[in-house]
């Protein structure tokens, strides 16, 4: 009998012992894991609830006991609130690890401290003590008060949580962990169950076997966090990569069913929520990315234009298989990357590359190169096609007489006039200066001058309106059609010379010329 007491006080005394050596191992190893001091000190509230229990069976009288009783709740309260601190690390949560956080955690764990050291007076612990005598130990009997039911339940309350985190981030950081997860959610809630058999009074002698229980799991703990140095690193980094990732990343299974998405694919799909996880991809996302199909394969990225917030953006989404070690699919991942800033940039540099910067039409170069493809497709479709030049009359004396800058309002306003003329079909540019040009496709040359004959009456009964009072302008006009085989100088030269026409004959009107015949419009 004697030797089975000394056995016992010997075992827990050995578990404290293992306990102080396993925080100074996992104090030596901070290098490899970021939870190491908070594990550090529950190996040490661990080592003082065992040594003080031991010490607290080796008594034979109340006055040996509760001292030691006193004394495991120096460390006894504090370790399934430091446990989920270590868990919260663990799985990646270390944001709310805030020292404010950890003063809230510990508050009650302090409190029944307090209530144990004060409850020779006040009671709020324990309502009374009795030592009895159970098998070969002499073992303290309480009556519990409301604090020790705070006590408890805050204790689980706090396991619980721990084990709610690891089973959640069990659930996203995949299979690959489980055995680690697995391990630390055993060694969470032994404990626990032990001190429940414990409560209802299914242990020999009513002896409490948590300390030596926690003995085992801290090493499981340990182990489990120590076993494979990359498991440490791999889930918590994947998931802040893949939370910080600039691309939205979706990623689907076999079926087509989202599995998981980060934080920027949710900012990016509108009804991508939480909610969307376990549907089919296609169908939460077809309602934004119009058409989006699953099986768009890595080759080409489509690209999406998005409006939120009525700001327009433009997403690239490529979607590529995922493979298993063993080569077989086991999935895909949808990538979607905003390049609304390089569309917009490239919009630009086209704009500024075909547009006048000025007036806004066309330029010169734009010009050419389309109307040459007019003029082919014209010929070879055997349809009309019509070109007009127009410039402004004595524009220099406007310059000269209101300034530069009226010169160019009054550009702006000619282009103005002629654009409610034209219709979308022409081409309308600015040819240089104060002369423009205007391709009219599907455009007999009696159209395209009666055309002419529109806009120059427009512009002759619109003055510029100024500060200096109104402008009168006019422009002349001439106009030139495609027959047989001309070619884009032909054309140009043709219109040109009509142009020069009706500069010549007293300007503000249209001159045609009719494969080289020239003609004033008739009104
Ligand atoms: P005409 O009736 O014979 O066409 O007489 P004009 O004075 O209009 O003569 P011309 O077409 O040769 O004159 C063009 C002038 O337009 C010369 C140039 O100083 C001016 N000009 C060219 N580009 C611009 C511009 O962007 N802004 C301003 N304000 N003036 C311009
Ligand atoms: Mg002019
Ligand atoms: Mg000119």
């Amino acid at each position: 009998m004697g030797t089975d007491y000394f056995t016992y006080i010997v075992v827990i005394s050995i578990a404290g012992v293992f306990n102080i050596l396993l925080g100074f191992y996992a104090y030596q190893s901070k290098d490899q894991f970021s939870g190491s001091k908070t594990y550090t000190w529950i190996s040490f509230f661990s080592a003082i609830y065992a040594f003080g229990h031991a010490c607290e069976l080796a008594g034979k009288t109340l006055a040996d006991i509760w001292p030691w009783i006193a004394f495991q709740y120096t460390g006894l309260p504090f370790i399934a609130p430091v446990t989920l601190i270590l868990m919260l690390q663990y799985c990646g949560h270390d944001r709310h690890v805030t020292g404010k956080n950890v003063v809230f955690l510990l508050l009650i764990p302090i409190l029944s401290l307090l209530f144990v050291l004060t409850n020779p007076h006040l009671h709020f612990f324990y309502q009374s003590i009795e030592l009895q005598r159970a098998g070969v130990f002499y073992i303290a009997d309480f009556t519990i008060a409301p604090w020790y039911i705070i006590h408890g339940s805050y204790t689980s309350g706090c396991l619980i949580a721990s084990s709610w985190i690891l089973i959640s981030y069990w659930k996203r950081a995949g299979s690959a962990y489980w055995k680690q997860l697995l391990t630390l959610l055993i060694s969470v809630l032994l404990p626990m169950l032990s001190s429940l058999l414990y409560l209802l009074g299914a242990v020999p002698f009513g002896i409490d076997p948590v300390p030596v229980v926690m003995c085992f799991t801290s090493g499981l703990t340990l182990w489990a966090i120590l076993a494979n140095r990359l498991l440490i690193v791999t889930p918590i980094a994947r998931d802040k990569v893949f939370e910080s990732m600039r691309d939205g990343v979706i990623i689907l299974d076999l079926r087509g069913v989202i599995i998981d998405f980060n934080l920027a694919a949710w900012r990016m799909i509108p009804g991508l929520e939480k909610n969307a996880i376990g549907e089919n991809a296609e169908e939460v996302l077809s309602s934004s990315l119009k058409n989006f199909r699953v099986n768009q394969t890595g080759t080409a990225p489509v690209t999406y234009q998005l409006e939120r917030n009525s700001r327009h953006s433009y997403y690239q989404v490529q979607s590529a298989p995922i493979f298993k070690g063993n080569g077989k699919p086991s999935g895909r991942t949808i990538i979607i990357s905003d390049i609304t800033e390089e569309t917009l940039l490239k919009e630009k540099l086209e704009e500024l590359a075909y547009k006048d910067g000025m007036t806004g039409i066309f330029n010169r170069t734009y010009f050419i190169g389309t109307f040459a493809k007019l003029i082919k497709e014209a010929a070879k479709e055997g349809s009309p096609l019509s070109l007009m030049i127009m410039d402004i009359d004595h524009f220099k004396s406007i310059n000269d007489t209101f300034g530069h800058l009226t010169g160019d309002e009054a550009i702006g306003h000619v282009v103005q006039l002629a654009k409610e003329i034209l219709e979308g079909s022409s081409l309308f540019a600015r040819y240089g200066g104060e002369e423009f040009v205007a391709a009219l496709p599907g455009r007999e040359l009696d159209e395209a001058a009666s055309i002419a004959e529109d806009i120059r009456m427009s512009i002759a009964a619109s003055p510029l309106r100024t500060n200096a009072g109104k402008i009168a302008i006019t422009a002349s006009f001439g106009a030139a059609a495609l027959t047989g085989e001309k070619s884009i100088e032909d054309l140009l030269s043709e219109a040109d010379h009509a142009l020069y026409e009706a500069k010549r004959s007293g300007r503000n009107r249209v001159c045609v010329s009719e494969n080289g015949k020239m003609l004033s419009h008739i009104k």
